[in-house]
């Protein structure tokens, strides 16, 4: 399989820079990285000229890796905005991240609508030398699921070829069926498309299933703050070497691994297999784990502002810890087996009153 090829819609010159370099500092001499032009004119109002020049950077000589892409292109000479990118990708079936600095006022609606997107959307506001890492992973995880995608012969088998990525602890409950069954795009593609074209929809399926729904909405998988929820210390304390040691067993390694997760059965079995014969009770993570390291660790803390001895959980919309006395579990807002998920009892009865439920 070819190189990686990123490719980048970003109009300002400084922006792309700021892009570029981290991008570049992780993709060295693994992936190209090509920035769009936007400079030609369209002449007479005529969009189907712009629409055959974004149609052919992104698919020639060969389909991006990843597409990323500004929400606000008004510097490009000719009109190019996003929806209109975005439309050619998802027909290609090219993995796209999208991204914007300004912060809008329903922003934690569109964090709720995440697993729906077919793409990857990064939260408004965030600068672009974590954006460019974002990128950086997400690109290393498309190519290494399309390579295992192209590798798994005439007709990948679905759920298995998803197993083999991910490599679950053989105890990890992962109800992966769920998924595939009732994706009703993902029938169709094998029969509308050319085998070329139908394993790059597969990827690009499988791709967009890991990272917006299986990592971002934490059930057997944890993302860090999540982790640091159901071990009952503080986010931070999980960048400490001794602790990234002793978690070391239970670390997720499959696609999209860059901004860490872990698998939670594997750390029940770091937790178990600390415990006095004669314990009662399980302790939590922390106590375990500072018995283990022999040292003081911060405790987690409520997004309420208490501390916490207790596993916790992460609120999808504020992206924080939060404890069961402080936050609901909207059944229809959080996919099936994220049960390490909530949504703190304010944000939640602010958008049901947003959505005429009150
Ligand atoms: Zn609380």
């Amino acid at each position: 399989m070819a190189n990686p090829r990123i490719v980048v819609f970003e109009d300002l010159d400084k922006n792309f820079e700021q892009l570029k370099g981290p991008l570049a500092a992780r993709l060295e001499g693994v992936a190209e990285i090509v920035r769009y032009e936007g400079e030609r004119e369209v002449k007479d109002g005529n969009w189907a000229a712009a629409e055959g020049w974004v149609r052919e950077f992104l698919m020639v000589p060969a389909p991006a890796t990843l597409a990323i892409v500004d929400s606000d292109l008004t510097a490009f000479s000719h009109p190019a905005p996003q929806q209109f990118i975005r439309a050619i990708a998802d027909e290609q079936a090219i993995p796209t991240v999208h991204y914007q600095s300004k912060v809008e006022s329903d922003h934690k609606i569109k964090r709720l609508r995440r697993w729906q997107e077919k793409g990857i959307g990064i939260e408004p506001g965030t600068d672009h030398a974590t954006i460019a890492v974002i990128c950086a992973d997400a690109a290393l995880g498309f190519h290494r699921i399309a390579e295992k995608v192209a590798g798994s012969g005439e007709t990948p088998r679905l759920l298995d070829t998803l197993r083999n990525l991910l490599q679950p602890p053989s105890d990890a409950p992962l109800h992966l069926e769920q998924f595939a069954i009732g994706s009703q795009e993902l029938l169709g593609v094998i029969d509308a498309r050319g085998k070329g074209d139908a394993l790059r929809f597969v990827a690009t399926w499988m791709g967009y299933l890991i990272f917006n729904r299986i990592l971002a909405f934490p059930g057997p998988i944890l993302n860090k703050v999540a982790t640091a929820a159901y071990l009952s210390i503080a986010p931070v304390e999980l960048e400490s070497p001794d602790i990234q040691e002793a978690l070391l067993p239970a670390r997720y390694a499959g696609p999209f691994n860059g901004s860490g997760a872990w698998w939670r059965s594997a750390l029940d079995t770091i937790i178990a297999a600390s415990l006095d014969k004669e314990a009662r009770t399980v302790p939590t993570g922390h106590v375990v784990l500072e018995k283990l390291l022999t040292r003081k660790i911060k405790a987690s803390r409520c997004h309420d502002g208490e501390e916490l001895d207790e596993e916790a959980y992460l609120c999808i919309l504020t992206n924080d810890v939060v404890c069961s006395r402080h936050s609901d579990t909207p059944e229809a807002w959080i996919p099936q087996g994220a049960d390490r998920c909530r949504i703190h009892t304010d944000d939640f009865e602010a958008l049901k009153g947003w959505l005429g439920m009150l």
